[in-house]
């Protein structure tokens, strides 16, 4: 039997019940999946439903003898919402939506999505892609971001929010989208197998040195 972290159950304040959050790439939903949550929702009587910062729908307030039948209600996987992992791969909406959009933000960040959403890593590693340099997405805040330019992509590492926030640094530009994919991939391998347990990519770049891990990333 699974146990409630596993089943993406997270207790709540009330100490009772539970919140769950579907998996919801890119928080890219159908008005069929705002339906299905929607009558889940009310099914099983959710004190609330929160947008979540990684762009999910999370459903609050559920009981411990239900999660089971919500999961198989709604048909969805949970979001990586906690552990050490690839938690969220956020983005805007890029040159598929935006009109000053530089690059197709959501395009690149389904594929990384496909590929590292819930990878276990040393620490918990977040992602942003934004289309241009005005950076909806906040990817100088995340533990790797990209931001597009006319030329390409600039890869930017090592940044975080949390208690003790953390700018991230620029590893490299004038990437196309494979070029970008492959660095990342590096980047991720670089941090798996570099990293300490629990130590986030930025706190790993300050024990290493910046120039060290850019010398063997670039
Ligand atoms: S980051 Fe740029 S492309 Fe993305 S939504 Fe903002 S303005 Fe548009």
């Amino acid at each position: 039997m699974l146990k409630l972290g596993e089943k993406g159950a997270i207790i709540q304040r009330d100490n009772e019940t539970y919140a769950i959050a579907a998996h919801t790439p890119c928080g890219i939903v159908t008005p069929e999946l705002l339906r299905r949550l929607a009558n889940v929702a009310e099914k099983y009587n959710v004190k609330a439903m929160k947008i979540t910062g990684a762009t999910r729908i999370a459903m609050v307030g559920i009981r411990e003898e239900d999660i089971d039948n919500v999961w198989k209600d709604l048909d969805l996987k949970p979001g990586a919402a906690v552990g050490l992992c690839v938690r969220s791969i956020r983005t805007c909406p890029g040159t598929t939506f935006c009109k000053i959009g530089q690059q197709d933000s959501l395009g690149i960040g389904m594929k990384l999505d496909e590929k590292y959403h819930g990878m276990e890593l040393p620490g918990k590693l977040k992602i942003a892609v934004s289309g241009c340099n005005i950076n909806c997405a906040e990817s100088w805040v995340r533990d790797i971001g990209l931001y597009g330019k006319t030329k390409g992509w600039t890869l930017v590492i090592g940044g975080n929010v949390g208690a003790k926030p953390r700018i991230a640094q620029e590893l490299l530009s004038d990437l196309n989208d494979d070029e970008a994919l492959m660095a990342i991939e590096k980047v991720i391998k670089y941090y798996s197998e570099n990293a300490n347990k629990g130590e986030r990519l930025g706190k790993m770049i300050d024990r290493m040195g910046f120039d060290t891990v850019k010398n063997v990333l670039t």
